[in-house]
């Protein structure tokens, strides 16, 4: 599935059409800085192609979920956190505080991280 959401706000940042930091800009995936950082570091990195959740995206079995966590990884060492300890998480569905329904990993780190999560 390659497709785009009209009305989706990251499928937007992915063309260009809304404005972010861009950290990374890979042929099926990017990364950009969250607008509202939880951690010295806090990256979101998603897909280029429209999947409302991770699960969603992990069906299709197109490895895309696998190249997002390698790229949070990548990203994470070149923020120099990696050897301290970063935090991956997708929120997926509501209840979980997704808000955004196109697939994201927040990349989360340089700072302690507490568990469980709130
Ligand atoms: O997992 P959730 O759906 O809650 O995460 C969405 C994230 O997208 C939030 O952390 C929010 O700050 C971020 N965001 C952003 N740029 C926007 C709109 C939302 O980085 N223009």
């Amino acid at each position: 599935m390659t497709t785009t959401e009209p009305d989706c706000l990251f499928c937007k940042i992915a063309a260009g059409q809304v404005p972010a930091e861009i950290v990374r800009d890979g042929e099926r995936v990017l990364a950009f800085r969250d607008i509202n950082p939880q951690a010295p570091t806090h990256v979101l990195v998603i897909p280029r192609e429209h999947h409302p959740d991770a699960a969603s995206a992990a069906k299709t079995g197109s490895g895309l979920v696998d190249e997002i966590v390698g790229e949070a990884h990548s990203i994470a060492e070149d923020e120099g956190i990696a050897g301290t300890g970063y935090r991956l998480v997708f929120n997926t569905g509501s209840g979980a505080g997704q808000t955004v329904f196109h697939l994201h990993c927040h990349l989360l780190g340089g700072r302690g991280m507490e568990w469980p999560p709130g």
